[in-house]
């Protein structure tokens, strides 16, 4: 895909956190919170365990499944095949990895994106559900209060302005929920930007039949429309099978995961390729 041809779709489906705003430090509040509500002798353990996984030298890892039963992680080998390994790092060759995963029904929780790190972690260590769900409903409100800042990108406004003008249409999907999710659209300058946004999605389960109503709802057939997200079994997969095309931002190496048609580190590296033949656009 050049980038006339992305100027040239007719649907471009975002997904928020970590696509269009890259900042890390709410994961910091997030892992704290979940620190919080467990047992306090396993909370020094914990916080140990996260920045360690965060410099890459702790048990979790992106790219791994987690079994939430088993309390083993799954790892891709050089040959792309699962193995089992302990917490403490140890090959457990007589785990063996189930046919298929099914993230999004409690057992196998992939680390796709930074959400999943503490999350994970907590779940080693003892977090229940409502741990869990009251740490994540404390970040979005640490992220909605004045003291969190997201600075505006230009470059992004400016994009989305155009794509517009030009006659596409703008979709949010996010697994957020909406209110705080629209106070950070406000922050990010986007109040208004889309045509349709989807607040708590339920992805990676209900992407296909959201992204299925999108198009139906704007007439667009799927080869015309583009899935971009941070998430590759919540963004990229599902929209890959249903035809869409798809642009994933992988700041963490992860593209092998969902075969994308481009990828990129970062927003801001995608806004530079994607903006780079705005002359070429419809006018
Ligand atoms: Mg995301």
């Amino acid at each position: 895909m050049e980038p006339k041809d992305l100027w040239e779709k007719k649907l471009l489906v975002f997904d928020l956190d970590g696509t269009l705003y890259q900042d890390r430090s709410h994961f910091a509040v997030y892992a704290r919170e979940i620190a919080r509500r467990l047992p306090e002798e396993k909370r020094e353990a914990y916080l140990w365990d996260y920045q360690n996984s965060l410099l890459g030298k702790g048990p979790v890892q992106f790219g791994d499944f987690y079994d939430a039963f088993l309390d083993v992680l799954f790892r891709r080998d050089e040959k792309g095949d699962y193995r089992a390994y302990s917490w403490e790092g140890e090959l457990l060759p007589q785990v063996k990895a189930p046919e298929q995963f099914r993230p999004g029904e409690g057992r196998h929780i992939f680390v796709g994106d930074d959400w999943w790190v503490p999350l994970v972690i907590g779940r080693h260590y003892g977090a229940s559900d409502s741990d869990i769900g009251q740490a994540f409903l404390l970040t979005r409100a640490f992220q909605a209060s004045p003291q969190y800042e997201l600075p505006r990108n230009e470059r992004l406004v400016e994009f989305l302005r155009s794509f517009r003008q030009g006659g596409g249409y703008l979709a949010l999907m996010t697994n957020s929920p909406q209110p705080d999710s629209e106070i950070i659209l406000e922050k990010l300058g986007l109040r208004g930007a889309f045509d349709k946004a989807i607040f708590a999605a339920g992805k990676p389960l209900l992407t296909r039949a959201h992204l299925q109503s999108l198009l139906q709802q704007f007439r667009v057939s799927p080869g015309d429309a583009v899935s971009i997200g941070d998430n590759p079994l919540n963004d990229i997969l599902p929209a890959r099978i249903l035809g869409l095309r798809t642009v994933f931002i992988d700041p963490y190496q992860l593209a092998h995961e969902a075969d994308p048609d481009l990828s990129f580190p970062h927003l801001d590296d995608f806004l530079e390729w994607v903006m780079s033949e705005k002359t070429a656009a419809r006018s």
